[in-house]
This record gives C-alpha cells, sequence and structure tokens, in this order.
C-alpha cells in the first residue's frame, strides 16, 4: 500500500521548536490533519488540503486521516508538543488495532517533537533532573480515584510530577484537589511551577511554595510541574528563580 501517515510533533508553539523532520514532513504532506488551533500554526502550502477539527473527537480525526492515508495519499496528523505524550500517536495506534485490515499495512511515522514539561523546565532551571513522572489530570478517559492512586504514589515516592491538562472548562476543580491531596505527602515548602502558554507570547513562568500554591493560576494552557523532597529552588537578585532536583538524592550521599 503506497499510502502513508505521519503523526507529527509541532512542540508548544514557537517555531524554533519545530524540529528540521517535522517541518520536512510537514512540506511533503498533501493532505494535513489536526485540531483546529494546532492547524494555525503550521504553514499554508498550495497543493496541500487542509483539514481541521475539534478537540473532543480524537478518535474520529485519527480514523479520518488514516482513511485517506489508505486511499494513497502523503497525510500529517499534527499534535501540539509530542504526538506521543498526551495526544494523537496513542489514538492512531488505537485506531489501527481496531480498524480495517489494510490499515496495518499503511507506512505510519511518528516524528517526535518537545513536549510541554521540557519546553516548561527548561525556562526555570532542571526540576526535571532526577526521577519523574507526569500525569494527565483529565478525568475525561479515566476515573478521579485512579488519578489520586497515583498522584499519591507519585509524591510519597519522592518523583517530581508533572501534571498536564490541569483544568478545563467542563473540568474546574481537579487541580485544587490535585494540590490537595500532593500536601498529604510533601513540605509546605515544596517548589510548584506554573508554566503557562510556554513558547509562546503570553508565555508566564511562575514557581511558588506548595502550601501557597493556587490552583486558580492555571489554565488549559498551563503545565505544572510539582516538585519532589529533593527539588531546590535558587533565589537570584535581579533575576528569575533556578530550580534544580539535584541528581544525587540526598538519601544516596549520605
Ligand atoms: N502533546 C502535548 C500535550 C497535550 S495535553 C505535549 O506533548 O506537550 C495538553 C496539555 O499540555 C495542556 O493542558 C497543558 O497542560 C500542556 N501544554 C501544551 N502546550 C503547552 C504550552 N505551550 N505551555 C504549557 N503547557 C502546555
Amino acid at each position: 500500500m503506497s499510502g502513508h501517515l505521519a503523526v507529527v510533533g509541532l512542540g508548544p508553539g514557537d517555531r524554533r521548536y519545530l524540529t528540521r523532520q517535522a517541518e520536512e514532513t510537514l512540506g511533503g504532506a498533501e493532505a494535513l490533519y489536526g485540531y483546529a488551533p494546532y492547524l494555525e500554526r503550521v504553514a499554508v502550502r498550495i497543493g496541500q488540503s487542509r483539514h481541521p477539527s475539534n478537540n473532543r473527537e480524537e478518535g474520529m480525526r485519527a480514523a479520518a486521516a488514516l482513511g485517506h492515508a489508505a486511499q494513497g495519499a502523503r497525510v500529517a496528523l499534527v499534535s501540539g508538543g509530542d504526538p506521543g505524550v498526551f495526544a494523537m500517536a496513542a489514538a492512531v495506534c488505537e485506531a489501527v488495532a481496531s480498524g480495517p485490515e489494510n490499515w496495518r499495512a499503511l507506512d505510519i511515522t511518528i516524528v517526535p517533537g518537545i513536549t510541554a514539561m521540557l519546553a516548561a523546565a527548561a525556562r526555570i532551571g532542571a526540576p526535571l533532573g532526577h526521577d519523574f513522572c507526569a500525569l494527565s489530570l483529565s478525568d475525561n478517559l479515566k476515573p478521579w480515584d485512579l488519578i489520586e492512586r497515583r498522584l499519591d504514589a507519585a509524591a510519597s515516592a519522592g518523583f517530581v510530577i508533572a501534571l498536564y491538562n490541569p483544568v478545563s472548562r467542563a473540568r474546574p476543580w481537579q487541580l485544587g484537589a490535585a494540590i490537595a491531596r500532593v500536601r498529604r505527602h510533601l513540605a509546605a515548602t515544596t517548589p510548584v511551577i506554573f508554566g503557562r502558554a510556554v513558547g509562546r507570547p503570553d508565555e508566564e513562568v511562575e514557581v511558588t511554595p506548595l502550601h501557597v500554591a493556587d490552583a486558580t493560576k492555571a489554565d488549559m494552557a498551563t503545565l505544572v510541574i510539582i516538585g519532589s523532597p529533593e527539588t531546590r529552588v535558587i533565589e537570584r537578585r535581579g533575576l528569575p528563580p533556578l530550580v534544580y532536583t539535584p541528581r544525587t538524592s540526598a538519601r544516596v550521599s549520605a
């Protein structure tokens, strides 16, 4: 089968974060699929068809892109950040697993991108310098009690925790509940980073101690990083603080 589907990560926003592989793949595509605001970031090229969709229909979007590729076209499906992190690459795999047999014969490429937690971390120092994990706070696709169990496990095991999808219009209370949950395990002084719209003109990155961390500071474009007991803040005069998690655990070095 001659069809090709590339699932392309666009990075967090700034064009400088787009990899050369992503740029080449987008340039060579005959059809572009993706959530409308992401698709808007891709330069318009003559002869390329564009198929924007709304956010709620990931499975349908994956199926539409696969169906188009199965007709022999070169199709690119775009995601913000990295397509494998809470995004379209898994949706494509799920669609292939349950879809028609001929989708399994398609040439499928996943083009990685800089995910939000790496872009946010880089703005403030090295909070992911030692063991960390990433959780989506969206309980659209999993039950809230599972999220709470994972927060308990991660915080009590000493992981730095990156929180994707902290809030949305339909999910206003989840971040507040998650912050309350990790307070059971972590010191009041644990640094919490709010990285908003990283790599975009309205970027804001803030660090605050856990006991005053305010969930209302986050919106849908915010990535939250909750430090571990090892995470430290270096205050600097006239410069933003540096937040880091040392590469040697205190217990190992003691
Ligand atoms: N595939 C994406 C994540 C999709 S989930 C990636 O790899 O980055 C969507 C969530 O990602 C948002 O709710 C937010 O938590 C985070 N996010 C995406 N872009 C961001 C940005 N530019 N700045 C901060 N957080 C971002």
